[in-house]
């Protein structure tokens, strides 16, 4: 049986990876410090046997040397993935995501694993004049976030070329799916919205609206990590729908499925946020990665989700 470890495996993407990890028979370790995951996102998981939790951090190396012994793959999610946290408090998001993510590559050459599949973001290409980005559209990060999460894809390269550890990091547009925190004062508009919408709120758009975003779901970016294990593939890829669409046609698909009739409040645009972001996938196409899910069957499978959590507060 192969087995893997899921860093940041209680948070929203890893909790979904680590279950379809279990699911296709690997043996799974989950290592969260539960900053911003949750235990309530893997007790399913835990109870299937398949998957064991250990509560630490990436920023503990012996701890990372030891659980990466006699391991096949290291998934590493976890990071201070927040960027508003990352401008407050700068040097706590080097040390979890630069540092962090140094511990976990020097662990796991150590340790002999066969691959690090590091998840990075499509923050790394900041503000760029064009309406899509490609791998080879030069980074440009505006936030700590996107520079940490930068630095982390350089060494994961500088692994792959001096350490001779296989790695490939995987640039992530905008993931929606259950178990995102639509609480949070970070929570991604998906849920905001739907949030909003369910207690008959008008979902409130910044600027006109006209923005537009590459929204890609869970299930989609757990494949790309599957598909990513496979032996040649190494280096950057990014991990979208391929498609664009601007915030207003997104509160319109929602009040539609939502069957409600609201009319947005636009607000002033937020400073940092880009005009446009849309993923070229063809690289990732030449693994196999293709998205699957349409942003209507998305909506669907999270509308009841979203409508039932945020009702009952
Ligand atoms: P999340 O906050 O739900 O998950 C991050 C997990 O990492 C949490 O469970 C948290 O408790 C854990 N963690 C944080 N610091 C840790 C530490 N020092 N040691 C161990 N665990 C720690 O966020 P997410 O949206 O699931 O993001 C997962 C990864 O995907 C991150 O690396 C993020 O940068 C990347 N990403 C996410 C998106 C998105 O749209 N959600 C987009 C691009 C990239």
């Amino acid at each position: 049986m192969k087995k893997v470890v899921v860093t940041g495996g209680a948070g929203f993407i890893g909790s979904h990876l680590a279950e379809d990890l279990a699911r296709r028979g690997y043996r799974v370790t989950v290592l969260d410090d539960l900053s911003t995951g949750r235990l309530e996102n893997i007790n399913g998981l835990l109870q299937t046997g398949k998957a064991e939790f250990i509560r630490g951090s990436v920023t503990n190396l012996p701890l990372l040397q030891k659980v990466f012994r006699d391991n096949d793959y290291i998934f590493h999610l976890a990071a201070l993935a927040r960027v508003p946290q990352s401008v407050a408090d700068p040097l706590t998001t080097n040390e979890i995501n630069v540092r962090g993510t140094l511990n976990v590559l020097l662990a796991a050459s150590e340790s002999g694993v066969k691959k690090v599949i590091y998840s990075s973001t499509s923050a790394v290409y900041g503000e760029t004049s064009a309406v899509s980005q490609s791998e080879d559209t030069p980074p440009n990060p505006l936030s700590p976030y996107a520079l940490t999460k930068l630095a982390g894809e350089y060494y994961a390269n500088i692994f792959r070329q001096v350490y001779n550890l296989a790695t490939v990091s995987l640039r992530y547009f905008n993931v929606y799916g259950s178990r995102q925190d639509p609480r949070s004062p970070y929570a991604n508009v998906i849920p905001v919205f739907i949030g909003r919408i369910v207690r008959n709120l008008p979902p409130v758009i910044f600027d006109d609206g006209e923005q537009s975003r590459d929204f890609v779901y869970i299930d989609d970016v757990v494949r790309a990590n599957i598909l990513a294990i496979g032996k040649s593939i190494e280096g950057v890829y990014n991990i979208g729908s391929g498609k664009a669409t601007t915030i207003n046609e997104l509160v319109n698909i929602i009040l539609i499925l939502m069957q409600k009739d609201l009319k947005p409040i636009h607000e002033k645009p937020r400073a940092g946020d880009p005009r446009y972001t849309r993923a070229e996938i063809t690289r990732a196409a030449r693994f196999g990665y293709k998205p699957e899910c349409s942003l209507e069957e998305g909506l669907k499978a999270v509308i009841p989700a979203y409508s039932s959590q945020t009702s009952l507060e």
